[in-house]
């Protein structure tokens, strides 16, 4: 094939982005996204449609073809990725039973606290690499298995959001990848295989779930029926693919140890490539084996990051991120006191307390929309720094490269590099097309246009530095002491909040 291009489907929180990635530089050629909805049945439940997910790679692709109709017979190969911690149960011919449970659907409450007592919180990190939590897929697994005995019956394998498309496109819903399925919580990841005694234990037939792949095996070919659907010839490759996560990380060039970078999306992340998953004492960070299947990535995620920001810009009324980068400006380092913790949805590493809520502490009468709005991304990066000084006290993080739709702002990137007291690096990758990337340079390697990873992510360059600014760092440092006093103050009284919450909801 002359110029073969590699297409690439993120399926992501708020819409799927449909990608072709120019193999030789690793270039965005195109791209197209269709948003999809979250469904909130219930107080702490979130729910997608898994068909809306292939209607947007159809949509997609159909669009990016119409616009660009000498690339057709140009695409070589397709990778997925999509978000994590998902339970799609489908039956035999790969048809979803019931709209997918998604990462930020804490329902499981109940099953999470059965695995605790069985296993023991501890005993199962020290298995999976990953902390017990409601969101967890294995918890989700069993909330069906309790509830919805009969779907649980004729499910015939739980896949993640991405081995659903996978599927759509190839019809083999026996396939998944060791990223998503590391961080489902159902692997002994130092193994790399299923942990069958520990399903046994719970309950959970092994059978039901999916066979293991590295990201870049060729799981099958476009169907007759997808390239249809597509505007596509059939038969072009596709690769298992892998969880946002892990494809984030590869499309931020972190493939070998000791390349860390911080994912400033929705959702937010630092990760590290390690070549052994790290078993924190305090279980305040987690693991996710990486695209090849043998190295590993250590996880802090901040959950609602960006969903904070845009959070605050909605309430207050502001629509743009010029307009966004100019309140910022207005206020100095520190919000003249007012300090917010981003716990808008719940909070992951490093505290995992799912009852937690966002807090602005230290309001007062002085304090406008320009604080309020600054308060919020200080308060998001004093997240990531808790995060970041966790690492820190198992390795050395020199320099934390930058990707995601918030490291388009300038003001941001110097923001986090001073609260964060350390050089924050802009990538050659655009900022929000890491993940894509990484679903492509699977591909990639999948066909043989990348000899492995590590040779696709020579792709990525490192193409600025931002340097902590020593005074505003030492003002911050104070902000953030305060900040990591705030929340064992006030666990207990989330918790209490939570309960009348559900209290409300039951009458
Ligand atoms: P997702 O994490 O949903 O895949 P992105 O990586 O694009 O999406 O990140 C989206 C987040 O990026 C938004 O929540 C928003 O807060 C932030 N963002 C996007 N563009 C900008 C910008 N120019 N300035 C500041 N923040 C931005």
């Amino acid at each position: 094939m002359r110029d073969p291009l590699i297409l690439a489907h993120d399926i992501g929180t708020s819409g799927t982005k449909s990608t072709l990635v120019r193999p030789e530089d690793g270039g965005v050629v195109a791209s197209e996204t269709t948003p999809h909805r979250t469904h909130f049945p219930r107080l702490g439940w979130a729910e997608q449609q898994p068909s809306d997910w292939w209607d947007g790679v159809c949509r997609n692709t159909r669009t990016l073809i119409a616009r660009h109709a000498d690339l057709r017979g140009r695409i070589a190969a397709m990778g997925v990725s999509g978000h994590m911690l998902g339970c799609v149960p489908v039956d035999t011919a790969g048809r979803a039973l019931r709209p997918s449970l998604i990462h930020s659907d804490c329902r499981a409450a109940g099953p999470c606290a059965m695995v605790g007592d069985r296993l023991g919180p501890r005993g199962l990190y020290e298995l999976t690499g990953n902390i017990l939590e409601p969101r967890s897929s294995l918890c989700k697994v069993l909330w069906v298995q309790q509830h919805e005995p009969d779907i649980y019956r004729r499910t015939a394998r739980f896949l993640q959001a991405k081995d659903y498309v996978v599927s759509c496109m190839t019809g083999n819903c026996d396939a998944t990848d060791y990223s998503d399925a590391s961080h489902a919580q159902w692997l002994d990841i130092r193994a790399r295989s299923y942990a069958a005694d520990m399903l046994a234990e719970l309950g959970i037939e092994r059978g039901k779930f999916p066979t293991l792949h590295r990201s870049t095996d060729v799981v099958g070919t476009l169907t007759r029926a997808a390239a249809q659907a597509l505007d596509l010839p059939s038969g072009v490759p596709v690769v298992a693919g892998g969880g946002d996560g892990a494809c984030a990380s590869a499309g931020a060039g972190a493939v070998n140890p000791g390349t860390t970078y911080c994912c400033l999306g929705t959702t937010a992340w630092i990760a590290a490539t390690t070549g052994e998953p790290l078993i924190d004492g305090q279980q305040r960070l987690f693991n996710l084996l990486a695209l090849d299947g043998e190295q590993n990535g250590v996880f802090g995620t901040v959950q609602a990051a960006g969903r904070s920001v845009e959070w605050a810009m909605d309430v207050l009324g502001e629509s743009s991120f010029e307009g966004f980068d100019a309140l910022l400006a207005e206020v100095p380092a520190g919000s003249e006191g007012l300090i917010f913790l981003p716990y808008l949805e719940g909070e992951r590493s490093p505290i995992f307390d799912s009852d937690s809520r966002g807090v602005f502490f230290g309001l007062s009468s002085m304090h406008g929309r320009a604080h309020l709005l600054r308060a919020t991304v200080e308060g998001v990066s004093f997240a990531l720094r808790s995060v970041l000084e966790v690492m820190r006290e198992s390795f050395a993080v020199p320099a934390l490269r930058l990707i995601g739709g918030g490291g388009r702002s300038l003001s941001w990137q110097q923001l986090l590099a001073n609260v964060c007291r350390i050089p924050v690096q802009t990538l050659s990758t655009c900022s929000a097309d890491a993940t894509s990337l990484g679903a492509a340079f699977a591909a990639g390697v999948g066909v043989g246009l990348f000899d492995s990873l590590a040779h696709a992510a020579q792709t990525v360059r490192v193409t600025g530095q931002q340097a902590a600014d020593p005074d505003l760092a030492q003002r911050y440092d104070r902000g953030f002491h305060i900040y990591q006093a705030l929340y064992p103050q006030l666990k207990p009284l989330f918790a209490e909040l939570q309960q009348s919450l559900q209290h409300e909801d039951r009458q």
